[in-house]
């Protein structure tokens, strides 16, 4: 589905009140209609590419115990996924991704995605450009396989600075998630606007922080949250949890560590 032409569409008929409604109409019925064909597909494909992805990707043996002792309140086994709902998936430096999550990942526009987040980003995307604010995706989903490849180039240029390689390792940890514990693995995260540090100084950040829940899309990283989130602050990380999940979320001021926790 190509939102940015109907985006141009929508433009050229301002003021064009009939015409506009008729666009409206169209986007709302091709939105349905991607939603039926995303439900199809993943009848179709789901648990196939999900086998197919997890039988062409080594597996990361280091590390997986991770942090086993933390939220010790909980019977659960360290690494368990706390919800059933595949939009509150967790992955993060103690919680790999699980190998049975049936993804539907599809290009859009250059990059990887879950479909079925692209009517919510689509839809979001749109009523940014209308406040004039430009939102565009540097990269959503990674394999097991590229991020293998990223968190060893991490390794590499850390041995080449003169630490052992259990150092190096352990300083690539802390920019680079291992292979499997990246929410990139999950098609669900989105790096908005190039990546940049500044992003938190720009009118498009502005607008996430006002609007992206309404869409489904929560800052995953927030300031003041190192400690739990284990990951610095990204301004232009996003993760789509659904508009429910991620009104409450906001409302509540938890990242979605405590928000999975306090949920159970
Ligand atoms: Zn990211």
């Amino acid at each position: 589905m190509d939102f940015r032409f109907l985006d141009d569409e929508q433009e050229n008929s301002r003021g064009r009140g009939k015409m506009r409604k008729r666009m409206v109409a169209a986007l709302v019925f091709l939105a349905a209609a991607a939603a039926v064909a995303g439900a199809v597909y993943s009848e179709v494909r789901g648990p196939a590419s999900a086998q197919a992805a997890s039988a062409s990707e080594s597996r990361s043996s280091s590390g997986a115990a991770g942090t086993a002792s933390q939220g010790s309140a909980s019977s659960r086994a360290a690494g368990e996924q706390p919800s059933s709902d595949w939009r509150l998936v967790l992955v993060n430096g103690s919680h790999e991704f699980p190998e049975n999550f049936q993804q539907q990942i599809t290009d859009y526009y250059g990059v990887k995605l879950d479909s079925r987040l692209i009517p919510y980003y689509g839809a979001m995307k749109k009523a940014a450009a209308k406040d004039g604010v430009t939102l565009w995706i540097s990269s959503a989903y990674r394999s097991r396989t590229e991020q293998k490849a990223l968190f060893e180039k991490e390794v590499r240029a850390n041995r080449a600075k003169g630490l052992s390689s259990a150092a190096a390792e352990q300083a690539a940890q802390k920019t680079v998630a291992r292979p499997g514990y990246s929410e990139h693995n999950t098609g669900l995260a989105l790096d908005l606007n190039g990546v940049k540090p500044d992003f938190d100084k720009t009118a498009a950040y502005a607008w996430l922080q006002e609007h992206a829940a309404a869409y489904g899309f929560i800052l995953r990283f927030p300031k003041g949250k190192e400690a739990i989130t284990q990951v610095s602050f990204e301004p232009w990380h996003y993760r789509f949890v659904g508009p429910e999940n991620a009104e409450k979320i906001k409302a509540s001021g938890m990242c979605l560590e405590e928000y999975l926790q306090q949920a159970r």
